[in-house]
């Protein structure tokens, strides 16, 4: 599994559609100071369906969208697209590259696709889980994460260690499932009430 490409659109400092191919040679991104390097981290992030504005260095999540400069208006949308070479079957489709895009415009409208299909974040958030990948990934490690990882508490330690062991899938799905019976069980107890006011 390896990150092919990076097709960056009106997302922060990139108006331009912007084409990264990483070959197996690439290791480092250098730039001076405020050239956008970072910016490049936060798309991969983005498109994995980060929701944190924090975690994108923004206040709301429109700042993700090219605000413009003196010389150039600002853009009606953000997209980010993140190819993934998918030959040995990594992630549980057909075909050999795994495209997710993400778009987000303005009024505040969110579009997901997997390989141009439309789809939910719940989607995206499924494909990358368990991989490391994704929101709760540890594949981009920040400024600071060490730090965080080192000193948070057990539980937030223990979740670290369950993506990486591949189940936090079923944990999600526990939970997923806990919620529904306890909605199932309020509507039973709902359903008496009703049966009682009846008899
Ligand atoms: P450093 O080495 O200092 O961390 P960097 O290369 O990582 O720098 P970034 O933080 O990626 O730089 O980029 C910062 C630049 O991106 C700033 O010039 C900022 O104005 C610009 N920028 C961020 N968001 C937007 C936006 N929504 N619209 C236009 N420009 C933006």
């Amino acid at each position: 599994l390896y990150l092919k490409a990076l097709e960056i659109q009106g997302f922060k400092s990139f108006p331009d559609k912007t084409v990264l191919t990483f070959g197996e040679d690439i290791t480092a991104i250098v730039g001076p100071n405020g050239s956008g390097k970072s910016n490049i981290s936060d798309a991969i992030r983005w498109v994995m369906g980060e929701q944190s504005t924090r975690a994108l260095r923004g206040g709301k999540m429109e700042d993700v969208i090219f605000g413009g400069t003196a010389k150039r208006k600002q853009l009606g949308f953000a997209e980010v697209s993140l190819v993934l070479d998918n030959s040995e079957h990594f992630f549980d489709l057909e075909e050999s590259e795994v495209m997710v895009t993400r778009r987000y415009y303005r009024s505040g409208e969110s579009e997901y696709y997997i390989n141009r299909r439309s789809v939910r974040l719940k989607d995206v958030n499924e494909l990358f889980m368990d991989t490391g990948l994704g929101r709760e990934g540890y594949s981009i490690i920040g400024q600071g994460k060490i730090d965080e990882i080192l000193s948070v508490k057990s539980g937030d330690r223990r979740e670290i260690f369950e993506e990486a062991a591949g189940i936090s899938r079923y944990r999600h799905r526990k939970e997923e499932a806990e919620h529904k019976l306890t909605r199932t069980d309020e509507n039973l107890v709902r359903i008496n009430d009703k049966l009682d006011e009846l008899e």
